[in-house]
C-alpha cells in the first residue's frame, strides 16, 4: 500500500545531533510543505507533522529548538488543542504560533497557553527566520575572545577551566613583550593582566594598551594575590576595570568576564556593525581582512576571500519598494551568517554587496560552500506586503595565498564578481594568481 503523506514525513529520520530542528505541526499540507522548504534553504531541519501526537514521540528521540504550531482549524477537526501545547513548554521548547486569526482574544489564548510567538497566516518568512536565528543565537552565542598574558598570578585553575569551556575562547600571551601583534592577531574582547610581570607592572602595561587607537574601551581585569587597597587602587587608576583575587570561583570570573563582554559588545556594535543586518560594517570587514591576512602569514594557512553582490537589485527597489529591498539585503545577510562557520566572517561591504572570509577549509570546500548559498539563496522566496519574489546572486571568489595581500584579494576578487555578472550572474566565479591564468 502506498504511504500517506503524512506517513512519507514522519518516515523522515530525525538528526539527533542538530541544534536547528524545529517541529512544525499543521493540518495544512500546503504550508507543512512550504515552510519545510523555505525554512530548510535557511539551514534548519523541518520535522513536519499532521498532528501532535506524532510529534510526541518524535520529542523523546530529540527535543528541537523550537515549534511551530498552526491552530488555524483547531476549533473543529484540528486534534491540537491549546492546551496540548502546554507538553511543550514543561520542556521548554519556544512555541511559535500560527493562526488565520489576529483578534486579540486568540492572543491572548495563545499566551496563555504557552505561545511565545504569535504569527497571522499568510506568514511572513522572515518574521519566522529571524524568531528562529534569534532562539540559535542565544543557544550558541560567539565565544568570548578573551587575552590572557600570563603571570604568576593569572596561571591559576580559575583561568585554566576557562578553557574546557565553549563560551570562551582564550589567547595566552607569554609576558606582555607582543602585546601589540596580539591585540591586532587575536582581536580580543578582553584582557586579564597580572598586576606584576617581571618586565613592567600590569598597570603600566593596561596604560600601554589604552594608549592604543581603538582600545581605549576595552575591558581590562586584572587578577592578584595583592591585597593592599592603595596600590589596588593605582593599578585600575591606569586603566583597570577591576582586580580579582587569583584564588577566585571559576564560576565567578566566568561571570565577570561574560558581563563585562556583552557590556562592551553592546557599547562597540554601533560602530563595528551595520545597523540594517547587524554583519561587520566596510571598514570592519577590511580591517578583519587585514588582520586575517596576516594570521594566515603567520600561521601559513589559506583562506578564503568572496565578494557577493545581488544581481539586479535595482529592479528588486523599483519594482517592489525599497523597504522590499531592505528584506532582501536582510535575507542574504541571514543566510550567509547561517551558513559559514562560527569564525567565519561575514560583512556588509555596501549596499546590496557582501564580504566572507572563510578560514579552516581547503579551497574546493571553500567552493563548495558558497556555490550551495548561492543555490539556497537563488531558492528562497522573499516576501514583503503581498509581493513574493525570487532573487540571484553573484560572487567572486579568491584565497590567500594566491593572492597575498587584502588589496589584492580585495581587487581580485571584485574582478571575478564583475565576471560572475558579464556571464549572466547567479554563479560564483574564481580568481587564480594572474600566472595560473583564471
Ligand atoms: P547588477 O546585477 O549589475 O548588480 O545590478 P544592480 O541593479 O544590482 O546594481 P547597481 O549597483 O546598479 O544597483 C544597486 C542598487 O542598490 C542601487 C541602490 O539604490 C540600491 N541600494 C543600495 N543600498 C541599499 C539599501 O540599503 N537598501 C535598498 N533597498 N537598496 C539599496
Ligand atoms: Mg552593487
Ligand atoms: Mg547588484
Amino acid at each position: 500500500m502506498e504511504p500517506t503523506q503524512g506517513q512519507q514525513e514522519l518516515d523522515k529520520p530525525i538528526d539527533v545531533t542538530s541544534n536547528r530542528l524545529v517541529f512544525l505541526i499543521s493540518l495544512d499540507q500546503e504550508l507543512r510543505n512550504d515552510l519545510s522548504d523555505q525554512l530548510g534553504n535557511y539551514g534548519f531541519d523541518i520535522l513536519p507533522f499532521p498532528d501532535l501526537e506524532a510529534a510526541r514521540v518524535a520529542m523523546q528521540a530529540k527535543v528541537p529548538l523550537a515549534m511551530i504550531a498552526d491552530l488555524s482549524e483547531a476549533h473543529d477537526e484540528n486534534p491540537m488543542t491549546l492546551a496540548e501545547l502546554k507538553l511543550f513548554r514543561h520542556q521548554a521548547v519556544p512555541v511559535l504560533i500560527v493562526s488565520n486569526e489576529d483578534g486579540f482574544l486568540s492572543r491572548l489564548q495563545a499566551v496563555r497557553f504557552g505561545g511565545d510567538f504569535y504569527f497571522q497566516k499568510p506568514v511572513d518568512l522572515f518574521s519566522i527566520v529571524e524568531v528562529l536565528d534569534r532562539l540559535t543565537d542565544s543557544l550558541m552565542p560567539d565565544p568570548y575572545r578573551v587575552l590572557v598574558v600570563t603571570g604568576p598570578a593569572t596561571n591559576n585553575p580559575s583561568v585554566q577551566a576557562l578553557d574546557d569551556s565553549p563560551d570562551v575562547s582564550i589567547f595566552r600571551l607569554k609576558g606582555p613583550d607582543h602585546i601589540f601583534d596580539a591585540l591586532l592577531e587575536f582581536d580580543p574582547e578582553l584582557v586579564l593582566l597580572d598586576l606584576y610581570y617581571p618586565e613592567c607592572l600590569g598597570m603600566e602595561l593596561s596604560a600601554v594598551i589604552r594608549q592604543q587607537d581603538g582600545y581605549g574601551g576595552l575591558p581590562i581585569l586584572f587578577q592578584s594575590t595583592e591585597t593592599d587597597p592603595i596600590k589596588k587602587g593605582a593599578a585600575l587608576k591606569r586603566g583597570g576595570d577591576e582586580i580579582l583575587s587569583s584564588s577566585i570561583e571559576p564560576g565567578d570570573l566566568y561571570q565577570s568576564i561574560a558581563l563585562r563582554v556583552e557590556r562592551y559588545r553592546t557599547v562597540i556594535s554601533q560602530t563595528v556593525r551595520d545597523s540594517l543586518t547587524g554583519l561587520f560594517n566596510h571598514t570592519t570587514t577590511r580591517k578583519k581582512l587585514e588582520t586575517e591576512v596576516m594570521r594566515c602569514q603567520k600561521q601559513n594557512e589559506m583562506m578564503g576571500f568572496a565578494m557577493i553582490d545581488i544581481d539586479k537589485f535595482k529592479h528588486v527597489n523599483d519594482t517592489y519598494g525599497h523597504s522590499a529591498g531592505d528584506r532582501v539585503i536582510q535575507n542574504l545577510a541571514r543566510l550567509l551568517k547561517q551558513r559559514v562557520r562560527r569564525n567565519d566572517i561575514v560583512g556588509r561591504y555596501g549596499g546590496e554587496e557582501f564580504a566572507v572570509i572563510v578560514t579552516g577549509m581547503d579551497r574546493d570546500s571553500i567552493k563548495d560552500r558558497l556555490e550551495e548559498i548561492r543555490e539556497d539563496f537563488s531558492n528562497v522566496v522573499h516576501s514583503y506586503l503581498n509581493y513574493q519574489f525570487q532573487c540571484t546572486f553573484s560572487c567572486g571568489l579568491t584565497f590567500y595565498p594566491d593572492h597575498p595581500g587584502a588589496q589584492e584579494l580585495n581587487d581580485a576578487a571584485d574582478e571575478a564578481m564583475y565576471r560572475a555578472k558579464s556571464h549572466g550572474g547567479n554563479q560564483v566565479q574564481f580568481r587564480l594568481p594572474s600566472t595560473a591564468g583564471q
